[in-house]
């Protein structure tokens, strides 16, 4: 089983990310977290993503795409993909290398909130990244790039809302009720 999770910045995604690795065996594959390892180790590809990452901005389809596709293959496990795809070239790039693999993605989860709960969180939580003109600029990338995802995947019937305000456990129980269908 492989499945998305997908929401604004800020939604939660991390958070449910964890809680559903640890019930549904699933490996997690965040970019935002490779991005970070790189930026970590010092490497060159860590270097010029951080420059866009500080902006809000999105790191290159092509990059976002190797870094992803050398993880699948050297797993035999489900995924859980948080963070990715965020544009519509990386939803067809991943559907195309799935399809290759005679996989597919068989749950997408929407975690639906809205912006003022989005900014307050992100505050409180304070990465380098979160500062209040970042997270506006990384709020407008989500609706102009990644939002058109929902309906690319609605289309394919595989979307699932789950309102994402509440306590951490109350959305657990939303998404497991969702993966266990
Ligand atoms: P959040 O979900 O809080 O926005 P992430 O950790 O997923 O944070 O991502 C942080 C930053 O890393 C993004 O703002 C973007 O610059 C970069 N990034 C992460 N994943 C992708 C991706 N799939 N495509 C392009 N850029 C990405």
């Amino acid at each position: 089983m492989h499945v998305i999770i997908l929401g604004a910045p800020g939604a939660g995604k991390g958070t449910q990310s964890a809680e559903i690795i640890k019930q549904f065996d699933l490996q997690h594959l965040s970019t935002g977290d490779m991005l970070r390892a790189e930026i970590a180790a010092g490497t060159e590809l860590g270097i010029a993503a951080k420059t866009v990452m500080d902006k809000g901005e999105l790191v290159s389809d092509d990059i976002i795409l190797g870094m992803v596709e050398s993880q699948i293959k050297n797993s035999d496990k489900g995924m859980l993909f948080d963070g990715f795809p965020r544009t519509t070239v990386q939803a067809e790039g991943l559907d195309k290398l799935l399809r290759s693999l005679e996989q597919e993605i068989n749950h997408v989860i929407l975690l639906d909130i809205d912006n003022e709960e989005i900014i307050e969180r992100m505050l409180a939580r304070g990465r380098e990244d979160d500062n209040e003109e970042t997270i506006r600029n990384r709020l407008e990338v989500f609706n102009n790039q990644t939002a058109p995802l929902i309906e690319y995947y609605r289309s394919q019937d595989k979307l699932s809302t789950v309102l994402g305000s509440g306590s951490v456990e109350d959305i657990f129980a939303r998404v497991a009720k969702v993966l266990s269908a």
